[in-house]
């Protein structure tokens, strides 16, 4: 490891490279290919939302994608339904504004923690603040972390993803918090450490792109599944399938906007009012209502998060 260099300017400097990865991916996703579902659909805050209680269970609505708009967007969140979002940071320095808008607005709920791809030797200061951010104002898990194999393909850092994971579990249990968790193309070492050091942790593997064995092992060890835009896409692979077979008091729908907007808005800028969107598809998939399955998804965020509102 390059222990010479500061890990804090390493950290937001492959955060930069993440973040220009991800907006020029998300840029070349064409839309016109979606454009013959745009027509006649409202945006979800245009819609009728009488009896509609969702909750984004998993956004990241610090950074300054949403600086030019971000309370109008909470507004069109209510507005389509959504009585609460779960934002998480993903470095330390994400995770202290993520603090500060939990604080400041009645329905937004936070989770603090450093994400894989954002990996550096976390410092008993690091994790004291993190610590100490938990016991904040509607704060209520640890998170985002986990294990990013696609991002990261040095193996000596990914023993680094690993080792900060570990320790951002155990932070967890010592405070008796939820987790969320990110895994892309790690699922055999998630399994393995949520079989071993995580065997008392509890909370979401957010975003899931696992298979139906691998979440009937999750379920078996307790842990809630997040669903989110891909579920919408054409390539949704084996996820309609998961969603359809999933036990409803253990599933939750999510946007991880600004990122992954569900169809017919893939390719823009995501935010919390989409995830009427990807619950009206799960919805679909599993033969219910809209307000059924949003009234028992927001149960489930009740429960693993504690929310109150
Ligand atoms: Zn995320």
């Amino acid at each position: 490891m390059a222990e010479s260099l500061d890990p804090g300017a390493l950290a937001a400097a492959a955060q930069k490279a993440r973040k220009a990865a991800r907006d020029a991916a998300r840029k070349a996703e064409t839309t016109e290919k979606d454009a013959g579902e745009k027509a006649n659909i409202l945006p979800p805050w245009e819609q009728e939302a009488e009896g509609i209680t969702l909750v984004d269970t998993h956004a990241h609505i610090d950074g300054e994608d949403f600086d030019v708009d971000r309370e109008e967007m909470l507004a069109r969140a209510k507005q389509a339904g959504v009585v609460a979002v779960v934002t998480f940071g993903d470095t330390m320095e994400a995770s202290a504004r993520v603090v500060k808008l939990a604080a400041s607005h009645e329905n937004v709920f936070g989770g603090v923690g450093v994400h894989p791809e954002n990996a550096f030797p976390l410092t008993q200061a690091d994790e004291d603040s993190l610590a100490s951010w938990t016991k904040a104002k509607n704060i209520v898990a640890i998170g985002e972390i986990g294990l990013d194999y696609y991002w990261e393909k040095d193996e000596e850092k990914r023993k680094l993803q690993r080792k900060m994971f570990a320790r951002q579990l155990a932070l967890a249990r010592d405070l008796d918090l939820p987790v969320c968790i990110h895994d892309r193309e790690a699922h055999g070492d998630l399994m393995s450490i949520l079989k071993t050091e995580g065997r008392k942790n509890r909370g979401v593997i957010h975003c899931f792109s696992g298979s139906w064995e691998m979440a009937k092992e999750l379920l078996k060890l307790g842990w809630y599944i997040g669903v989110d835009g891909p579920l919408t896409y054409k390539n949704a692979a084996k996820l309609p399938e998961i969603v359809q077979k999933m036990p409803a008091d253990r599933l939750l729908v999510e946007t991880d906007c600004p990122y992954l907007s569900p169809l017919p808005y893939r390719g823009k800028r995501n935010e919390p009012a989409y995830v009427r969107v990807t619950a009206e598809c799960a919805a679909k998939i599993r033969g219910e209502s809209l307000v059924n399955f949003a009234e028992q998804t927001t149960k489930n965020a009740c429960e693993i998060y504690g929310l109150n509102f």
